[in-house]
């Protein structure tokens, strides 16, 4: 098999993971190289300010001896099957990378022999890159179930990030998916990261990602999750996956079923409110249950809260101010800052960054309201078309 026809397989095999892309989707890469017109593999990833980077994303093998029921790549699927060599992998990605195609690269992997072999030869094809080839872009390695931690400290001393995929909350689900893993050792492959990274001085970021929509986890179990773990330190960023189905089996949603796009993308907005504007889990969501999908969370919350409203924009603190809808980090610090060096208008808070569309029916400006419109109306303005079953 050339490597080209690996790279076909292990790029598509890859695409399933969102742990460094969010919701990724395929570059159509410039046709530079041997004349091809794609090149497999090749994904864009969006970064925290906005800008998209060419990453290489891909596996350095498929051959799986788990048997996780909703992987593509599962020991009992009959699919093509290839893998890399170290050297071959490393030499096609610096040539990527050498030539303008990529920024930086995702390296997973499924679970060929064991997880300490397969990993060897991932960091073996890290340490080509890193300290032959000079490779100075960004490097994603994946941390395989059960590795040794001494595995685990040498990937996070090479790569700019490392992930191990939790895929599931609760150790039920876990173990009726993906026998072979346990959330104990997941978790304890990111807290050994994390500590070797103190230990160490780096700046090597931690993620994971959580399948959503196969299993019963409702959005409180997962946000409930991801801020423990943001709060032990454990992770930068949780990924949500819509599960996407590949397989028929009993234990699974069926085949045809709709990947729950839009509850990734409440997901992800809440996950956002953790992390930024000083939510908690517990205010976005109740036990058992998922966000509304029809408003965003925050605007689900500050419909579900008239009593904190409205805020004065001349008086408010930071953490008010983020609570407004239409107001984010950067326009709170503007309007922070305006108002100790000048004097707020209503013509001047467009150009603070706030998005007085949202904003107008939740503020105050010198004690005076930017909209007289009440809770009900704002319903109506900002559901479309049906009431949301949301406010009980
Ligand atoms: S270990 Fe990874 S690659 Fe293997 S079946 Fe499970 S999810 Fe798929």
């Amino acid at each position: 098999m050339t490597v080209w026809e690996k790279l076909e397989i292990l790029g598509a095999a890859a695409s399933y993971d969102h742990s460094c892309t969010g919701t990724g989707f395929k570059r159509e890469a410039p046709a530079t190289l041997e004349g091809r017109k794609r090149i497999p593999g090749i994904y864009l990833a969006h970064t925290a300010d906005g800008r998209c980077l060419p990453l290489l994303k891909v596996l350095f093998t498929n051959r799986c001896r788990y048997d996780c029921a909703y992987c593509v790549n599962r020991a009992s699927n009959d699919i093509p099957r290839a893998g890399f060599e170290p050297r071959e992998l490393a030499g096609l990605a610096m040539e990527f990378y050498r030539r303008g195609l990529i920024r930086g690269i995702f390296l997973s992997s499924a679970v060929f022999r064991s997880a300490d072999y397969t990993m060897e030869k991932m960091l073996e094809t890290a340490r080509l890159l890193r300290k032959v080839y000079g490779f100075r872009g960004y490097l994603h390695l994946k941390i395989l179930p059960g590795a040794d931690p001494e595995l685990v400290c040498q990937a996070v001393r090479l790569a700019s990030r490392v992930s191990a995929n939790l895929e599931f909350v609760r150790r039920k689900s876990l173990s009726l998916l993906a026998p072979g893993k346990e959330k104990r050792v997941l978790i304890g492959a990111l807290a050994q990261a994390r500590r070797f990274k103190l230990e160490e001085e780096l700046s090597t970021s931690l993620t994971t990602q959580v399948i959503v929509g196969a299993t019963p986890e409702t959005d409180y179990d997962l946000l409930r999750t991801a801020e423990n773990l943001y709060r032990q330190g454990l992770l930068k960023r949780m990924y949500f996956s819509a599960y996407l189905p590949a397989n028929e089996d009993p234990r699974l949603p069926a085949l045809n079923a709709r990947p729950p796009l839009l509850r990734e993308r409440r997901l992800y907005e809440a996950d956002w409110l953790l992390r930024f504007y000083g939510f908690r889990y517990h205010e976005l969501v109740s036990p058992g249950q998922n966000l509304p999908l029809k408003l965003d969370p925050k605007l689900a919350w500050a419909l579900r809260h008239p009593e904190f409203f409205p805020v004065e924009l001349k008086t408010a603190d930071y953490r008010a101010l983020l609570r407004v809808p239409g107001i984010g980090p950067r326009s709170a610090r503007n309007i922070i800052q305006a108002r100790k060096t000048g004097v707020l208008t209503e013509e001047g808070l467009q150009a603070l960054g706030i998005a007085l569309k949202r904003a107008r029916y939740f503020v105050t400006l010198n004690g005076r309201p930017l909209s007289r419109a009440k809770p009900e109306t704002l319903l109506r303005i900002f559901l479309q078309p049906e009431p949301l079953p949301l406010f009980t």
